[in-house]
């Protein structure tokens, strides 16, 4: 059988070892035919650690003498290949195992006519890399040979000999796994494992630990907890570290021991590695972390690992050298650690909100197309804001942006409100069945398609069907068409497949009335109070696929880009709140006091003047300007009572009077004049009030009357000068 007791352990027996590979009694073997020998023999040479290479050279010497045996077997040096890439290396997977790799790679171009290896362990201690190589040993007719005898994997005795002897290796190593820990577990319980120590701590000669000599290692991680005392949050501790550009000592395991101290920026996983690793608190502990194979990083040699809490620590010796807190502190700040992250997940439940950001979770930075977060400000954090976190978390840089919720879901409500208009799902309703007569057309167009590509295969087996098998030149051209006539209907198929995917579903009659009658409800639905936030953003989610927000974009603007679920886009600009209005305690009372004054066809200038005599102030509780209310009309959405709205005057007023400009260009003058004359009484005019447009009444007469006037002033003008 077998023997692999050498290659882990390092228990070898090399005496016996030898005899075995003096034994020729298998050298001439009936099962090795010429057929073997015209191919070639590999010997597969390994040895699982660099370290068993440099110390069991007699073992790594015994595995080259096989080459002495293949020559025994019949086959010429020359035609003995040693694959020898995988020395060092473990033989638990054949990933990174280059040798091994090229062996089956040999076998499966039969190039090979023998295998050799000292025993199984050597191939693989990995049952299906194994059994990889006895399959395409057995298709391709190699033998394999170990130290002691001869193998025919397509024999069936040879075959299960080889099998159990695969079961074998693996179950070895894993024996080995399982002595190799128990021996470090007792060493651990003791207290004797030598563990990794943070960069606070050292090794002394004696096996002992004690703080890092380093004052300024000591001194900073003292001020990490006093801060963390102070601040109660990871991520603030990181802030002040990075406000004063106070590095964090840290220890990185990389290469061999010593590791030494290093500098590094504070970071939020830093910060938090620090206050959570039990060694500080003077505690030796083995079984931080356990495997987790999910946890594993694709592509990576490193086992997954995920973190034990501290109850569940396999072994945990309090006080077991000096400490930078003492231990009920460090449960406390591990405590404190998780519920921060709680709090976080939970968004801080408890406190009652009056917004509820509807926008949350679909709402991305349009600076830096980052998704946003979303915070809570004002004094008793009742105020949703929006917040792009753009890296800022992890190093504490400053924002890239903060924009108010409040305003910016209103705007996006009342766009999804507009959007949801009976008159507008008509249109869209109308729209869907436009195109469904299209896609009827399509379908039709499709079917001749698709008969065609059909008819063109059958068409080319008859012709294919009809030729003398003898007439074979003929037949392979006839059979090539066909098939590619084949693979031409089968591709039109997948084409009409992926067509018939894109097209949305019909409506039906039954449903375009009950979309309908929604859309009708839906502004009292949404406003009713049985509605919950929930409900609403369930509803805005359905409609809207993505919000993006810049505030930066424009000064005194939010720039508001939607993506519908259509994939149709619109942008808008928000106007932003003057400061806190939301929070003011008169809001409803200013508002409704605003809209009468500007129903009475009062200016922004006049209505601020009387809010101010009626001592209403504003938010920071200053007197209110002309341009606040214009600002407070914008958001409240008061039309300004302007005759034309917001618009430019025209020349003419639909009553038949004109405008200043319109009189202006009338008469051939500038406006200041006509202003000039009104004052003087030469024209006659109106004003609803002060501050809004003139209504000049101007007959034909009277305009040609003043455009003599003008000329004959203009020419006295030049003949005077
Ligand atoms: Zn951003």
């Amino acid at each position: 059988m077998w023997d692999s007791s050498c290659n882990v352990c390092g228990g070898g027996r090399p005496g016996q070892r030898k005899t075995i590979l003096l034994s020729t009694t298998l050298s001439i073997d009936e099962r090795i035919t010429t057929a073997h020998r015209a191919k070639l023999a590999y010997v597969y040479v390994r040895q699982s650690s660099p370290g068993q290479v440099r110390h069991h050279q007699e073992s790594t010497e015994l595995q080259y003498r096989l080459v002495e045996r293949a020559a025994v077997f019949g086959w010429p040096r020359e035609r003995v290949h040693v694959i020898d890439d995988d020395l060092g290396k473990s033989g638990t997977s054949s990933k990174d195992r280059h040798g091994f790799q090229t062996l089956i790679a040999e076998v499966g171009l039969g190039k090979a006519g023998l295998v050799m290896s000292l025993d199984a362990s050597r191939l693989a201690r990995n049952n299906r890399d194994w059994h990889q190589l006895l399959e395409l040993c057995s298709l391709f007719g190699v033998l394999i040979a170990d130290g002691e005898r001869l193998y025919d994997p397509a024999a069936y005795h040879d075959r299960l000999l080889l099998g159990l002897s695969g079961i074998m290796s693996e179950a070895e190593l894993h024996q080995i796994k399982i002595r190799l820990h128990q021996r470090e577990r007792q060493k651990a319980a003791r207290g004797e494992l030598r563990l990794p120590l943070p960069a606070g701590l050292i090794h002394m000669r004696d096996g002992g630990v004690t703080f890092n000599p380093d004052e300024e290692v000591q001194e900073r991680l003292r001020m990490v907890f006093a801060k963390f005392r102070e601040l109660r949050s990871a991520k603030a501790v990181m802030r002040y570290l990075r406000r004063g550009n106070l590095l964090l000592p840290v220890r990185p395991l990389h290469g061999p021991a010593p590791h030494d101290v290093v500098w590094r920026p504070a970071d939020s996983a830093r910060v938090i590695n620090i206050l959570k690793n039990p060694a500080y608190a003077g505690a030796y502990v083995y079984g931080r972390r356990r495997p987790d194979p999910m946890r594993r990083r694709p592509g990576s040699d490193r086992i997954g690992t995920t973190a034990v809490a501290p109850e569940d620590w396999s072994i945990c010796l309090k006080d077991a050298h000096p400490a930078y807190l003492d231990w009920d502190e460090f449960m406390a700040n591990r405590r404190q650690l998780a519920d921060n992250v709680l709090r976080y997940d939970a968004g801080r439940p408890g406190a009652p909100r009056k917004g509820n950001a509807l926008l949350q979770g679909i709402v991305s930075c349009g600076r830096c197309a980052r998704r946003m977060g979303l915070r809570y400000s004002g004094p008793h954090g009742d105020y949703p804001v929006y917040v792009c976190v753009a890296d800022s978390s992890a190093e504490g840089r400053p924002r890239c942006q903060e924009v108010r919720a409040l305003a910016v879901d209103a705007e996006v409500e009342q766009l999804i409100l507009t959007a949801l208009t009976p008159d507008r799902i008509v249109l869209a309703i109308a729209a869907s069945g436009e195109i469904e007569e299209e896609t009827r057309a399509m379908e039709r167009r499709w079917s001749l398609k698709r008969e065609r590509a059909r008819y063109d295969a059958e068409r080319a087996r008859r012709q294919y069907d009809a030729v003398e098998p003898e007439n074979r030149l003929v037949a392979r051209s006839l059979e090539r068409v066909w098939e590619e006539r084949l693979r031409r209907a089968d591709q039109v198929e997948q084409e009409y497949d992926a067509w018939r995917r894109e097209q949305s579903v019909s409506i039906s009659d039954n449903d375009r009335a009950e979309i309908l009658a929604l859309g009708e409800e839906l502004p009292r639905l949404w406003r009713a109070a049985t509605t919950r936030s929930a409900d609403r953003k369930q509803i805005v989610r359905l409609v809207i696929k993505d919000v993006a927000l810049d505030q930066k974009r424009r000064r005194g603007y939010v720039w508001i880009r939607v993506i519908w679920q259509t994939g149709a886009a619109s942008e808008h600009w928000l106007q932003r709140c003057v400061q806190g209005y939301e929070q003011h305690a008169d809001q409803d009372r200013l508002r409704q006091r605003i809209a009468e004054l500007n129903g009475q066809q009062k200016m922004d200038g006049e209505i601020a003047a009387i809010l101010n005599k009626e001592a209403l102030r504003t938010a920071h509780g200053a007197p209110f300007s002309g341009g606040m209310i214009h600002v407070l009309r914008k958001r409240w959405r008061i039309q300004s009572v302007k005759i034309n709205g917001t618009g430019a005057n025209p020349q003419q007023w639909p009553d038949g009077s004109y405008s200043v400009q319109g009189a202006a260009s009338a008469i051939g003058i500038t406006p200041q004049v006509i202003f000039d004359w009104l004052r003087k009484g030469w024209l006659t005019g109106t004003q609803l009030a002060k501050g809004m447009p003139w209504q000049i009444s101007l007959s034909p007469d009277q305009a040609a009357a003043l455009r003599a006037r003008v000329r004959r002033t203009n020419r006295s003008k030049r003949e005077a000068s």
